[in-house]
């Protein structure tokens, strides 16, 4: 049996938790089981790495830049394989270069386009327990390359997929996934279980646990999941391929979480001419400047024109403007401008599929508390809407009591 085992910042915060951590792994070990570990950054320490980034360098080379910020988990896998070394059992730790992790050559959200875990086989395989930096690689022109924010929950499915782990649990602050974000819903409860399509839904409507890029890998490759704490190590949330398949007497619940996502910013063009090729043309140059947009709303048109609006990242917001503003004689539009305080509430559930009034019971519950909706997107087993950003936590707590989710 081979369990890999992923500790996010907060589980390895301090001295205590580096120890903690390491008796874990051995405990694992010891009951049997064949363990590599994954670490994270300790604490808050890759926002650190980049404010300090900012505080010397105004232009922050993208090459110098991953070699900075993958020094915060190249610390924390040496320092737990030390405190598992001196729990008398063999540990190494290994960069993700080491253990075998080739990359494209995009700095800071790099793809893993190759892994080779051969040093990893064989520490496995000498009885040692590997201990590797996650979110880390070596590109095809041999620099050190990042994968992003959240990029450790994809080394551990990674590693886990290509040794063909039984389970890659992921460890964090919390007892697991829950029906609602904890920090604003006290009476979020812990899913005991729940499926890749959902999880992928609630992780790319503003949940951050695990990294929607892990999830999707692990749902790709079959890679079994569990979301658990690294502070009372309760049995998490088990991810699966089908609940619905294991338990078909049990009746669905229509919504079983709801999100929210403040990240993003709505950008809204108006007067645009209601006609063939114009979307296309916009959203080409969105693409083309590496713009990720997200939600699309266009309204019904008058007097052959029509509005069009989309969320992006707060930090593309104003690239998007100007690059639609540019396009102005070739589109013909009335003008461009963003909002930054909008805010995106989501309920999620596959029972929605087969119960209609989902959406019209959400709506609903909004209007009742005088909240206005500016978008609308919904996916069969998603509904989500943009509202202002300063109702976002009442609305997220209101939907949550509305669908019975409150434990
Ligand atoms: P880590 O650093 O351990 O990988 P993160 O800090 O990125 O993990 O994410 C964990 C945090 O996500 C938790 O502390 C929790 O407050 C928050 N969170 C928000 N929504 C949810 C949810 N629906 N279920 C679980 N945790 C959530
Ligand atoms: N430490 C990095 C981050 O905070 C990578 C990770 O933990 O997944 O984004
Ligand atoms: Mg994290």
């Amino acid at each position: 049996m081979i369990t890999v085992q992923k500790f996010g910042g907060t589980s390895v915060a301090d001295p205590d938790r580096i120890r903690e951590v390491a008796a874990h792994a051995t405990r694992t070990h010891r009951r049997g089981s064949d363990v590599v570990v994954v670490v994270s950054a300790m604490g808050k320490e890759t926002d650190q790495l980049l404010r300090l980034a900012g505080d010397v360098s105004t232009t922050q080379p993208d090459r110098e830049m991953d070699m900075l910020i993958t020094a915060g988990e190249r610390k924390a896998m040496a320092l737990v394989a030390m405190a598992i070394t001196d729990l008398g059992m063999a540990a190494q730790s290994f960069t993700g270069s080491q253990a075998g992790f080739i990359t494209d050559t995009t700095h800071k959200d790099a793809k893993i386009v190759e892994l080779r875990p051969d040093r990893i086989v064989r520490a496995l395989e000498a009885g040692v327990v590997p201990v590797i930096g996650g979110s880390q690689g070596v590109s095809t022109e041999h620099n050190v390359t990042f994968l992003g924010r959240g990029g450790s929950d994809t080394t551990a499915v990674a590693i886990a997929h290509a040794l063909g782990a039984d389970v890659c649990e992921l460890y964090t602050d919390v007892a697991g996934v829950y029906s609602a974000d904890p920090r604003i819903v006290d009476r979020a409860g812990r899913m005991p279980e729940i499926s890749f399509d959902e999880l992928l839904e609630m992780t790319a409507t503003g949940c951050p646990k695990p990294a929607m890029r892990s999830v999707e890998f692990a749902r790709r490759h079959g890679v079994k999941l569990h979301v658990r704490s690294a502070f009372t190590w309760e049995p998490g949330t088990i991810v699966t391929l089908t609940p619905e398949s294991t338990e078909p007497e049990m009746e669905q619940a229509v919504v079983n979480a709801v999100t929210h996502d403040i990240s993003e910013a709505k950008v809204t063009v108006s007067g645009v001419p209601d006609q063939p090729g114009i979307a296309a043309r916009m959203f080409t140059v969105l693409a083309d400047a590496g713009i990720n947009v997200d939600m699309i709303v266009q309204n019904t048109s008058e007097h052959g024109r029509t509005d069009i609006s989309f969320t992006v990242p707060h930090p593309e917001a104003e690239q998007a403007t100007e690059l639609i503003n540019s396009l102005q004689g070739e589109v013909g539009a009335a003008g461009c401008g963003f909002d930054h305080d909008i805010g995106r509430v989501s309920v999620v559930g596959a029972g929605m599929k087969s119960n209609p009034g989902v959406a019209a019971k959400m709506f609903q519950i909004l209007a009742d508390e005088d909240i206005n909706i500016e978008m609308i997107s919904t996916s069969a087993i998603r509904i989500s809407c943009v509202i202002q950003q300063a109702d976002v936590e009442r609305a997220v707590i209101l939907l949550h009591t509305a669908f019975g989710l409150d434990v």
